[in-house]
């Protein structure tokens, strides 16, 4: 059999957690897949390793086209968007979280599509689904054949199976079998439909489009395409768009909402607005909370771009210390060596970020970056920063050590490569080997992102697995692979 092609993950970006998905609908424009390209276009940064678009025509039904690489590369060209005509369309980039891990074939690639005895619909999904295995070893013994590797074709899978007779309906029963995160844009010939998980670990909108409607990931996809934003998809809301308006219910077991807190601090785009906040002044808000913590005399504050950036103005606002654009990123590294040698590969982060030696050279520079995950590129940071001369490093990082992996839709390292997983805070200083290393406490987090009381210990507010350990979904599949979840206290 012929091998498939593939598409290699960014080789030097392997030392933060990476989001995942974006998802995008359109129901009530003319060639509602050009606006789905620019929706996705706009969500790039939650998945840059492919892309695809369904959409359906009354007289052409149902076509689509899957991706490797940028939207602006593929989703521009007239030939390839002429073959998507029709009024409803749903488009998904991704990063792999589930099937071929950073190696990615075209049959994973989101959204996929199924032929029901009542219709066509297809399917894009945002999250992980944490019984995935167990749901696959029950379909593939009844009978069912997957197409991919991907967790998200379960619940097709599901659909088939069940009795109701719409596809709406379908899609709440297969739903209810899925545990795990999920935010899913479907449609099918007439309808665009949009749910959240009960928890609502993902985000999902709704927008205003002339007539119609569109979903979206995040806000920063309607406002590319002129939509108005309408409200927030409810944690547990199913809606249901056609000609006749939205259509809204809830159709799972209620439960308290736990939404992930880093798309606060990292995924989410600073232009977006979650939970009724803008993205950016939250980061600010991080950044002020983490200078009240942990305080430390110095001379410029600089970010690590382009992540670290609002909590860097935040840090620099609260402690009256000079903010300084310290390190400068290329903005056209994107995927210009894809498979890089040796020799290029050790070049490592300075191919990425440079120093601005002339406003280092014998300064005391406190760095603020979004999180710590492997520690690599830190350490790297850290030596760049130092060889242009800075008299002190000050690491102060905008979240609790990441300790713990995600499953709900976010590629972690295994927890023995976590560098907060094995060292306190103190052997990561020294690991790192700079002056000092503060992060953010996780109570100054909650009230970062608005909960001025902090984080109820009873009933957290979010989901903070990765740094507190408590799942609020158990890992069903990563326990039977061996994971060991935390001891209760
Ligand atoms: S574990 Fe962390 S990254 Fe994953 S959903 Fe929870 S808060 Fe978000």
């Amino acid at each position: 059999m012929a091998q498939e092609p593939v598409f290699r993950a960014d080789p030097f970006d392997n030392d933060k957690l990476k989001e995942e998905c974006g998802i995008f609908g359109v129901h009530g424009q003319q060639d509602a897949a050009n606006f789905v390209a620019l929706g996705l276009h706009a969500l790039q940064h939650r998945g840059q390793e492919a892309g695809g678009i369904v959409a359906h025509h009354p007289e052409h039904g149902f076509n689509n086209a899957r991706r490797f690489g940028y939207v602006r590369d593929n989703f521009t060209s007239h030939s390839v968007m002429e073959t998507l005509p029709g009024p409803v369309a749903i488009g998904h980039v991704r990063y792999s979280t589930a099937g071929s891990k950073g190696q990615t074939s075209i049959r994973d690639v989101q959204p996929f599509f199924g032929e029901f005895s009542m219709g066509g619909a297809a399917i894009a999904h945002n999250g992980n689904i944490t019984n995935a295995d167990a749901l696959r070893r029950e379909l593939t013994e009844r009978g069912s054949i997957f197409q991919s590797s991907s967790d998200s074709e379960c619940i097709l899978h599901l659909m088939a199976r069940s009795l109701q007779r719409t596809i709406p309906e379908r899609m709440e029963d297969a739903l209810r079998r899925v545990e795990g995160a999920f935010s899913v844009v479907a449609m099918t010939r007439t309808k665009l439909i949009g749910v959240r998980d009960p928890l609502g670990v993902r985000p999902l909108v709704l927008g205003k489009l002339g007539d119609g409607y569109a979903l979206s990931s995040e806000t920063c996809g309607l406002d590319i395409i002129g939509a108005a934003f309408v409200r927030e998809i409810k944690p547990g809301e199913m809606v249901v768009i056609t000609d006749n308006g939205v259509e809204s219910s809830y159709p799972f077991r209620p439960q308290r909402p736990r939404f992930c807190i880093f798309e606060h601090v990292y995924f989410s785009r600073p232009d977006s607005i979650l939970g009724g906040r803008s993205v950016y002044e939250t980061r600010e808000a991080i950044g002020r909370e983490l200078a009240k913590e942990n305080p430390v005399e110095a001379d410029l504050v600089c970010p690590v771009p382009d992540s670290g950036t609002p909590a860097a103005i935040g840090f620099s606002l609260e402690s009256g210390i000079p903010y300084a654009m310290g390190i400068i990123r290329n903005q056209y590294m994107g995927r210009t060596f894809i498979e890089p040698t040796e020799q290029i590969r050790n070049m490592g982060v300075r191919l990425k970020l440079n120093v601005n030696r002339a406003l280092i050279k014998g300064k005391r520079v406190i760095l603020v970056d979004d999180s710590v995950v492997r520690g690599t590129t830190s350490r790297k940071i850290k030596e760049m920063i130092l060889d242009a001369g800075a008299k002190e490093v000050h690491f102060r990082i905008a979240s609790p050590p990441t300790a713990w992996p995600c499953f709900y839709g976010v590629d972690t390292p295994q927890r023995e490569k976590l560098l907060a997983a094995t060292m306190s805070e103190e052997e990561m200083r020294q690991h790192l080997e700079v002056d000092s290393l503060k992060f953010i406490s996780l109570d100054g987090l909650y009230r970062a992102v608005g909960e001025a009381k902090g984080r109820d210990p009873q009933h957290p507010q979010y989901c903070d697995a990765c740094f507190s350990g408590e799942y609020p979904v158990k890992p069903t599949d990563m326990i039977e692979k061996g994971f060991e979840m935390k001891a209760a206290e």
